[in-house]
């Protein structure tokens, strides 16, 4: 009897000694969300069975030099943009362009990427110009700036917006005739016309160009910023910047 009650109590000692041990590893890693469909920033490898990309690797190679744990939530981009806002992410990056706007409820880091929005159309589409989407419908992204940027000239060219959460989606659409265009980051459709044989096309040139940086909640994380700062300098100091730059085909 005795011993049946020294091995109970050995038990729940271990499995509080296990409980805490695991609340433990959990507070000490960064919870970090993303977009799942921005190839080449981040998008799902169906050989590895995990997210790659730009990104992916930038966060990497940033955490390993500057020994931090992460664990990745690659949920979409308005999701993660939500996810960080409301506390359940630690920081997010995706692809995401820094702007004053979001300045007013994001800390971002220093720009690691070039990009801006350009418009969109099926292979055979007319469309010349902005101008040329009067009284149309055009296909947008949740969340994005070529969203606001949309939003933005609506009325002025006399065009209307149907949402979708992820890129994929926003292509099919233009694809499928259900929209005429729609407005995406230059580098990722670009991406997707000649990796992934996406039938579309670009016309004109990019329109808002600005940086990507890595994002926390305004306020929130300020170490985590700057330790991606400090990486970040630290690998285009080493060449590993460059070499996941160009692995994508860049630089
Ligand atoms: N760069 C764009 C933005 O920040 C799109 C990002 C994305 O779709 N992942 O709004």
């Amino acid at each position: 009897m005795k011993s049946i009650k020294k091995i109970i109590a050995f038990v729940l000692v271990l499995s509080m000694v296990f409980a805490f041990a695991s609340c433990g590893e959990s507070a000490n890693k960064y919870v970090i969300y993303s977009d799942n469909s921005f190839a080449p920033f981040e998008f799902f490898d169906k050989e590895k069975s995990a997210y790659i990309g730009v990104d992916m690797d930038i966060l990497a190679a940033i955490a390993e030099d500057q020994g931090f744990e992460y664990e990745m939530r690659n949920e979409g981009f308005d999701a993660a943009m939500g996810a960080v806002q409301a506390g359940q992410g630690d920081a997010m990056i995706a692809g995401m362009t820094i702007n004053d706007e979001r300045k007013k409820t994001f800390d971002f880091s220093e720009g690691y990427f070039e990009d801006g929005s350009i418009l969109v159309t099926a292979v055979d589409s007319a469309i010349k110009s902005e101008a040329d989407l009067k009284g149309k419908m055009i296909a947008a992204k949740k969340g994005t700036v070529s969203t606001t940027y949309a939003e933005s000239i609506k009325d002025k060219y006399g065009f209307t917006i149907s949402y979708f959460e992820g890129s994929p989606e926003m292509y099919q659409a233009v694809i499928n005739g259900n929209a005429v265009a729609c407005f995406e980051d230059f580098s990722v459709i670009g991406w997707a016309i000649k990796n992934d044989n996406v039938k579309l096309k670009t016309v004109g040139n990019v329109v808002n160009p600005a940086s990507y940086g890595f994002a926390t909640k305004k306020g929130n994380k300020a170490e985590l910023i700057e330790m991606f700062n400090k990486g970040l300098a630290n690998i285009k100091a080493n060449g590993k910047y460059n070499e996941i730059l160009k692995k994508y085909g860049y630089a």
